[in-house]
């Protein structure tokens, strides 16, 4: 398999230069050239395999040669080595708990497909690779524990002090080991900054594969067709299932938009939106209109240019109708979403965090016009994630999961610095050329 830059000016790379790449030289996101039908047997099958074969069969085309069968398997053991089970809410509506992962967050999945990737190409070139991201909190926890004592990697994040919730400090900054915290005395965008000069600077560039772990990754985006793949492994009723996402960067929509082109049986999907409803409005009216995003309780899903948008164009060769006839899209505002909340803790006790909530409140409004459908929404998040918020909403404490106590009693290991890209710079240096980071060193004297 080889993939090609959406922006159609850079050479097509395999899968391996696609991963450690991230984005393509011109900018573009990477795209496969074509997409792989699944045979019959695969799909007549799935309620007989494990996750790992399931992800084995659905990755293989996409890796091609990059990675040997026998490690492809391991690592998608390793990716999916906690619970996603396929729960019923009410009649007609059924959850995929994707958060059983060790960040409670869906994203866990992709980040760890991605780091054990990356981690085997490390091993190959006898190379060590250097991870580099920026996080407003959220996505950085799930990136962090991927990683986390993958031999051959090392990670640097950067985060806004006093910007991330105690739960998301503690996942960024508990684990220490190859995870390098980084607390910068300033906010989100100096993080992005300074992670955009480390990308552009030659000098680091020469000391090794400095590479990003962000969504657009072809190893995250296209890893994110498994949960599909897996509900439906779980799917007992006799319809095919309409699919209830909670959208943000759309990758994982888009993902399984393209598992439904490999053919698996999916009726009809739904993009859930918070306020934020470029693609609702696109559904709407045909026009995309991207703006600046505003802050909902659902926050991960606060985007108002979603990166993956152009890969759903591309997908259906910008036949607006094809995609209108195969996505529709609804959005709530955050009362409607606390009243989700509120109301489905109230009739069946389950707690949904509020971006399952967004999704929840999709399927809910699809379903009043379609009664004779059935679906399930994705879970991307635990509830505790989110626990502020949500207690308030039902007037109820959330139990911490037994395994992440250990990381809530964790300590905090990191490196605060100002927002100055030479104190980066030397940190990065330091990581390349073997010397311990640590957190009472100051960078200067590294
Ligand atoms: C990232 C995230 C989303 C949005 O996923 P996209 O693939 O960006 O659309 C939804 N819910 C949660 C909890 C997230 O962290």
């Amino acid at each position: 398999m080889k993939y090609y830059s959406i922006n159609r000016n850079s050479p097509e790379v395999d899968f391996k230069t696609a991963t450690i790449k991230g984005l393509a030289p011109d900018k573009g996101l990477y795209f496969p050239e074509y997409i792989p039908k699944w045979n019959a047997d695969f799909i007549s099958n799935l309620k007989n395999m494990s996750p790992a074969e399931i992800g084995f069969e659905i990755m293989k085309p996409y890796v091609g040669d990059s990675i040997p069968d026998d490690e492809l398997m391991q690592i998608m053991q390793q990716t999916l080595s906690f619970d996603i089970p396929l729960k019923k809410i009410e009649e007609n509506i059924y959850c995929l708990e994707l958060f059983h992962g060790p960040t409670l967050a869906f994203k866990d999945i992709g980040a760890r497909f991605l780091s054990r990737c990356l981690g085997y190409f490390a091993k190959q070139q006898n190379e060590k690779i250097i991870i580099l991201v920026a996080t407003s909190g959220d996505t950085g926890g799930a990136v962090a524990d991927g990683f986390y004592n993958v031999p051959g990697t090392e990670v640097v994040i950067l985060y806004p002090s006093g910007k991330v919730s105690e739960v998301q400090e503690k996942q960024l900054t508990g684990l220490g080991g190859n995870i390098h915290a980084l607390e910068i005395q300033g906010d989100f965008d100096d993080c992005q900054r300074l992670v955009k000069l480390a990308f552009a600077d030659d000098e680091l560039q020469r000391l090794g594969m400095l590479t990003s772990a962000n969504s657009i990754n072809i190893s995250r985006w296209l890893s994110q067709q498994i949960y599909y793949a897996i509900a439906l492994s779980q799917w007992e009723e006799n319809t095919l299932p309409v699919v209830s996402v909670p959208s943000g960067n759309f990758g994982n929509l888009c993902a399984g938009l393209v598992a439904q082109v490999s053919g698996l049986p999916i009726k009809h999907f739904i993009a859930a939106c918070n306020q934020n409803d470029v693609f609702t409005i696109y559904i709407e009216t045909g026009r995309y209109e991207p703006t600046i995003s505003i802050p909902t309780l659902s926050n991960a899903m606060d985007v108002g240019n979603p990166s993956n948008f152009i890969r759903i164009l591309e997908l259906f060769g910008n036949d607006y109708d094809k995609i209108k006839e195969i996505i529709s899209s609804f959005s709530f505002t955050d009362e409607e979403t606390a009243n989700t909340v509120k109301n489905v803790y109230k009739s069946t006790h389950k707690i949904l965090d509020p971006h399952t909530a967004v999704a929840f409140a999709g399927l809910k409004t699809y379903l009043a016009d379609n009664p004779q459908e059935k679906g399930f929404i994705l879970a991307t998040a635990h509830p505790l994630k989110f626990a502020p918020t949500v207690e308030k909403m039902i007037d109820q404490k959330i139990n911490i999961p037994e395994h992440i106590q250990h990381i809530m009693n964790s300590q905090k290991k990191a490196t605060l610095i100002t927002p100055v890209f030479s104190e980066l710079k030397k940190i990065l240096q330091c990581i390349f050329n073997q010397v311990q980071v640590q957190t009472t060193i100051k960078p200067t004297n590294c």
